[in-house]
């Protein structure tokens, strides 16, 4: 439970529920009727507001515009058979934006306001949040500067800002990663571990490349050496080699996934050996050649994980075995779903209930 905080609520007149099939999801095009906007002004959060999801306008020398102070969350909320609403770790979420905001010199977002404002939303659009194998909502926390000024200096107004969009199944065949060795995610010293807006921008290029030469997604080597794994596109990486689940240690390059950690918490319980250590390509390269490495997986909230059909190397393609209902990611995936939708008892204290 957070402390409660008055927020300023405008509700919508006609929901627009209708638009939504639960059957016929696109994720990130649709989004729930409401939104929680509040701006930090003077060194003071001001009261909330709760409004109908809608455009809104800005000034053309908004500071984010020009010089990239932006961070961003990516959660879910599920149903459970009770049609209650169920997040998952939010308090580790709410950390992590304050951290990104401290390394981007933005301002602290208070927890009232974080994970206060997601328990108002979804009580509010509880409908959208839907059912079934697979589903659900996505929560998208983020902040931008808010000064109108074009210097570069940290901005003294930010505006912090919730949307929600329906997910659903996410169909895919295992994809084909490049292990990606001349452009680089982060370097020590840099911005890696934060969720902010630049990050993303900075991947897109390599990325085309990639997929240009066949390839699905990126598997990030170290910015020194290109030794060493580091993240797979946007998730975290890991690898079952000999039995054991192996996932690069986090530092300043890496992203502390939510999820990685999860897996990590589930597969201990499960009796399996975790070790977070630095994995080299060549380790996982002659591993899948004699079959020690079994399974390579990218982890994050979107897809939980995400198997890997193959790795290029160097113009060669090193094929992973097919993954089955045996596999150590098939059990992961299926127990921290457990978790997250209710299915199971949560004895992590990982699941957080919206009061109705
Ligand atoms: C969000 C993200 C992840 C995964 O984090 P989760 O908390 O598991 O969703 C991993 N790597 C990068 C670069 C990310 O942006």
């Amino acid at each position: 439970m957070t402390e409660t905080l008055n927020f300023d609520v405008t509700t919508v007149t006609e929901s627009r529920i209708h638009q939504f099939d639960p059957n016929n999801i696109t994720f990130g095009s649709l989004f729930t009727d409401h939104m929680l906007v509040a701006d930090y002004i003077d060194g003071q959060w001001q009261t909330p507001k709760i409004l109908p999801f809608g455009d809104i306008s800005y000034n053309p020398a908004l500071a984010s515009l020009h010089y990239g102070q932006a961070i961003f969350e990516g959660m879910k909320a599920f149903k459970n058979d009770d049609d209650e609403v169920l997040m998952f770790r939010p308090q580790d979420n709410w950390q992590r934006f304050n951290i990104s905001a401290e390394r981007m010199c933005m301002a602290q977002v208070p927890e009232e306001i974080f994970i206060g404002g997601l328990e108002e939303l979804l009580r509010l659009d509880a409908a959208w949040v839907p059912k079934g194998e697979d589903n659900s909502l996505y929560l998208r926390p983020f902040m931008i500067s808010s000064d109108v000024y074009l210097g570069v200096r940290p901005s003294q107004n930010y505006r912090f800002m919730i949307i929600m969009s329906p997910a659903g199944q996410y169909y895919s065949t295992p994809p084909k990663v490049k292990v990606e060795t001349e452009f680089i995610r982060a370097a020590p010293g840099g911005v890696g571990y934060a969720k902010c807006a630049g990050n993303y921008a900075s991947s897109l290029y390599p990325a085309k490349l990639a997929q240009e030469q066949g390839y699905t997604q990126l598997l990030w080597t170290d910015a020194i050496e290109h030794k060493y794994f580091e993240e797979s596109g946007t998730m975290n990486v890991m690898f079952v080699i000999d039995g054991k689940l192996v996932t690069p240690a986090v530092s300043s390059t890496i992203l502390k996934g939510v999820t990685r950690d999860s897996l990590i918490k589930l597969a201990q319980s499960m009796g399996i050996e975790v070790e977070e250590r630095r994995v080299s390509v060549e380790e996982v390269i002659s591993g899948i050649s004699n079959g020690t490495v079994t399974e390579v997986f990218g982890a994050g909230t979107a897809v939980v994980v995400s198997p890997f059909a193959a790795i290029g190397y160097e113009g060669e393609d090193y094929v992973l075995p097919a993954i089955t209902e045996q596999s150590l990611s098939s059990k992961l995936k299926k127990a921290l779903n457990d978790v997250r939708t209710g299915k199971v008892e949560d004895t992590f204290g990982w699941v957080w209930k919206v009061n109705a």
